[in-house]
């Protein structure tokens, strides 16, 4: 079975065609620039075959975007398919699905319109999503069935001790206004996976998904009870360009001495605070680590207060499950930044973690990086949403 993974964001998509039952990624790639001056992306994974890079495609809307992807996974010479017949499903990545989906969804013109009205939870990024799955529906009919699969929908275990913010209770009541949480896919899947490697379903995981965007989730026997997103991924942990959690007095000071309009804070706190605002160098984490190494305060200062508010979390965690088994690092600095691994732990000696500096020396693999002797488990495990939603999207099929 193959089934074409579709991510659509405003003004780009990417994709990636797999196999969910042998795990394999036969293309993967990215059309950017939708609606201005259209540039595509393609890989394939098959030996033999040649990929373009950022080449004019003219794409005005997401239809032509789809359009091009078949084009180039059917392509004679250089596809990785005979024809479309041989795309199985598509699984739609979805950012909001509000307190209406916990679990993958096969997307008819009903749940189409409930994931509609997630709209106002997620005004920038499920108009984005529709569209996409509105095109893939066009381009390729009704017989390919298409499958959404919601960031927020693995976090809807959590109990509302966890998720209700202590604001008057009628922004819940009147707005749904709550904790949704995010990285959903990527949570449940290396929690998942960590669940296979070590044989056990009993398991309390602290997940730490640590790239440009951050989010940690407690993990009790498999399901979310807890994580650091919010209403938006806004929330949580200070990151590449977001602030993350912070005292709302500070938007309040600021918007008054600067005379500044909410949409200009809230962009401010998106995308120039966090690693960015704190370090004023960059937002990525290489570049911090270059730069503190080559003596700049600000990067080391970045790190430092990313690395504790992770360590605090993790704490926070360990007492919100009454215990913590494993401790997982994934996404960007999760899988490659073993200092950053380092000193997420630093501290935690005292709920039993130790970390091997050896084993910890690895990037981009599954592995143990706590020594034998360490009473908490701490791995990596790279992510791998997109081969969570085919699966996903396999198993939704199949129980048609
Ligand atoms: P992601 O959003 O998961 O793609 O993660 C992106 C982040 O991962 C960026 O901040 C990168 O700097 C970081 N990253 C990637 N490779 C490394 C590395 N070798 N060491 C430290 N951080 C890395």
């Amino acid at each position: 079975m193959n089934v074409l993974v579709i991510n659509a964001g405003s003004s780009s998509l990417k994709y990636q065609l797999l196999n969910p039952e042998t795990g394999d990624l036969l293309a993967k790639g990215l059309c950017e620039r939708i609606g201005l001056d259209g540039k595509f992306t393609y890989k394939p994974m098959v030996e033999g075959k040649e990929g373009v890079k950022a080449i004019d495609i003219p794409m005005p809307t997401h239809s032509e975007a789809i359009q091009a992807t078949l084009n180039a996974l059917i392509d004679p010479v250089n596809g990785v398919i005979a024809s479309m017949d041989e795309i199985d499903a598509v699984g739609h990545r979805v950012l909001h699905g509000g307190e209406k989906f916990s679990a993958p969804v096969l997307l008819t013109d009903e749940v189409l319109s409930t994931v509609e009205e997630c709209i106002p939870l997620a005004p920038l990024h499920n108009p984005a999503n529709i569209i996409g799955i509105k095109a893939c529906a066009a381009v390729l009919g009704d017989k390919v069935p298409q499958v959404g699969i919601f960031d927020t929908a693995f976090h809807q275990t959590m109990p509302p001790k966890a998720y209700m913010y202590a604001i008057p209770y009628e922004y819940y009541q009147n707005d749904s206004l709550r904790r949704y949480g995010a990285h959903g896919t990527s949570h449940r899947y290396v929690t998942k996976r960590c669940a296979e490697i070590l044989g056990r379903n009993d398991l309390k995981i602290v997940s730490c998904h640590l790239g440009n965007g951050s989010s940690l989730a407690a993990v009790d026997c498999g399901k979310s009870v807890d994580t650091s997103m919010g209403l938006t991924p806004l929330a949580g942990l200070p990151m590449g360009t977001r602030s993350g959690d912070m005292d709302c007095g500070v938007l309040e000071f600021i918007m008054k001495k600067y005379n500044m309009g909410i949409e200009e804070a809230v962009n401010m706190l998106n995308k120039k605070s966090g690693m960015l605002g704190l370090s004023g160098v960059s937002s990525d984490f290489r570049d911090l680590e270059a730069g503190a190494k080559a003596g700049n305060e600000r990067c080391a200062l970045a790190l430092e207060v990313f690395e504790y508010d992770v360590r605090k979390l993790i704490g926070s965690y360990a007492a919100a499950m009454g215990g913590v088994d494993v401790i997982v690092f994934t996404a960007g600095v999760g899988e490659n930044g073993p200092s950053t691994r380092a000193n997420c732990l630093k501290g935690l000696e005292f709920l039993g973690v130790k970390v091997d500096p050896e084993k910890n020396n690895v990037r981009g693999k599954e592995c143990i990086i706590s020594t034998d002797d360490s009473k908490v488990l701490a791995m990596v495990i790279p992510t791998n949403e997109e081969l969570m939603i085919a699966m996903d999207t396999m198993d939704v099929v199949k129980s048609l």
